[in-house]
């Protein structure tokens, strides 16, 4: 049976095709009645599965071509972040964020407006300047920042809705190098006077609590190599921390303030520690940052139902993007990542009540995480749903790319 990666979702199909050209993958895009990309498979409820054809596009070519001169570089969709990553560090250059795992691929990060922290760091989707996809037509299709303005906008983080994508162009920066430090024993209260001074306390802040208490039991800063971070609320860690407490940190990336490349501090978890399966299963919700404090003291009502079916919660900041669906569009984010037990029916109980709690801060779910928002809440969340049904229905009138988790989302598309 194929599942995603945390086996809580076994997919309807009974194969993945593998095309290894372009051309293949159009042959099968044009015969099937309904389609769906995978990537990865790191998603944890239904937005990849389909009863028709399920398609990785991890057997094309795995290109990552870096263009130094307009510091950029085109990548296959399947190629995950960790192989880009040290490709791209190679030439000197570097991604400006990562997410928590690097094992992620490319385009199926991008699809769900997957995201990293900083303040001043977009999420990875901010980061494309152009996507080619295989439309319903099997017609071949180029979208550019540049020159296709609102249907790009539309088209980045597309939940699969619009098309196979087959590379995207990303912008780089120059290579740079990281500390990573963890403090200790954050109280709640001081969040209400300094969360922003927190938040912005180095290049990538992340906050962890288990919600047995009214406090951030570890604080994880990403800083300039050589700057480092003012930060008086709470002690250093007296040695390395895994994010979840009383586990080891042997698969964490380097602590305690050694210096190393940016691809090698960014995301939580080690490149060569490949994770097969997670005995997990994770929610997030992202909000205007400006909501961040009262949102945590809504969470902090209910700790006593949350803690019980919680490994570990994490709360990071995005900065805001133009992307019609990502759930950082429009203002500058702030996101509270739950990792909860794999237990579905203990942990759904409790996800409703979450958002029962963050629905007065327009709480967006993360599309590729267990979530129970309903569609009706969308056109609320998403100024720009309207916009984005109309596309999908232009690219894909039949509905080829839609399954039972994007139906609603479209409108029954
Ligand atoms: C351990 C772990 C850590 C994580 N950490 C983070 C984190 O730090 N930050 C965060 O925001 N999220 C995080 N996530 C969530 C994860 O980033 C998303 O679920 C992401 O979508 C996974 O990418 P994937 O390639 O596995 O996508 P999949 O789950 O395979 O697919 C997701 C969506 O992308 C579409 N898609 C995939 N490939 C293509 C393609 N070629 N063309 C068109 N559509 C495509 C699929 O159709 C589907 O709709 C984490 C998940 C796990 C398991």
């Amino acid at each position: 049976m194929l599942t995603n990666w945390a086996g809580n979702i076994a997919f309807r199909a009974q194969r993945i095709d593998r095309p290894t050209t372009i051309e293949e993958l159009r042959q099968l895009v044009t015969a099937g009645a309904r389609v769906r990309a995978l990537g990865s498979g790191h998603s944890f409820n239904e937005i990849a599965d389909t009863d028709g054809t399920l398609v990785t596009v991890a057997g094309l070519p795995p290109v990552i071509e870096v263009d130094r001169a307009a510091s950029t570089v085109r990548v296959a969709a399947g190629v995950r972040y960790a192989e880009l990553a040290r490709e791209v560090h190679a030439q000197g250059l570097a991604l400006h964020n990562m997410a928590s795992l690097p094992h992620i691929s490319v385009a199926g990060s991008v699809a769900t407006g997957t995201h990293g922290s900083g303040v001043t760091n977009g999420s990875l989707a901010t980061a494309v300047r152009e996507l080619e996809l295989v439309t319903a037509d099997g017609e071949l299709l180029t979208l550019s920042r540049d020159r296709d303005g609102d249907r790009f906008a539309g088209a980045v983080v597309s939940l699969g809705a619009l098309g196979v994508v087959t590379t995207l162009t990303l912008d780089l920066v120059p290579g740079f190098e990281l500390g990573q430090r963890a403090r200790t024993g954050l109280p709640l209260e001081v969040l209400d006077e300094h969360f922003d001074a927190v938040a912005s306390a180095a290049y990538s802040v992340s906050l962890f609590t288990d919600w047995h208490g009214p406090r951030f039991g570890q604080v994880w800063l990403k800083y300039a190599a050589g700057q480092e971070p003012v930060f008086p609320w709470a002690p250093e860690a007296s040695g390395p921390l895994h994010p979840v407490p009383g586990m080891s940190p042997v698969h964490c990336t380097e602590q305690q303030g050694v210096p190393g490349p940016w691809h090698e501090r960014l995301p939580h978890f080690r490149a060569e520690f490949t994770p097969s399966a997670g005995a997990e299963l994770q929610s997030e919700y992202l909000m205007d940052r400006r909501h961040a404090v009262a949102a945590l003291h809504a969470v902090d009502a209910i700790r006593d139902a949350v803690a019980p079916v919680l490994q570990v919660c994490e709360v990071r900041t995005v900065a805001a993007d133009d992307l019609w669906l990502s759930p950082s569009y429009g203002h500058d984010t702030v996101a509270f990542h739950f990792t909860w037990v794999k237990d579905t029916a203990a942990v759904l109980p409790v996800v409703r009540l979450l958002e029962r709690q963050l629905e007065p801060f327009a709480a967006r779910p993360h599309w590729g995480k267990v979530y129970t928002v309903g569609a009706d809440r969308l056109p609320d969340l998403y100024p720009k749903l309207a916009d984005f049904r109309s596309l999908a229905r232009e690219l894909d009138p039949k509905g080829k790319f839609t399954n039972a988790f994007l139906a609603p989302v479209l409108d029954g598309i």
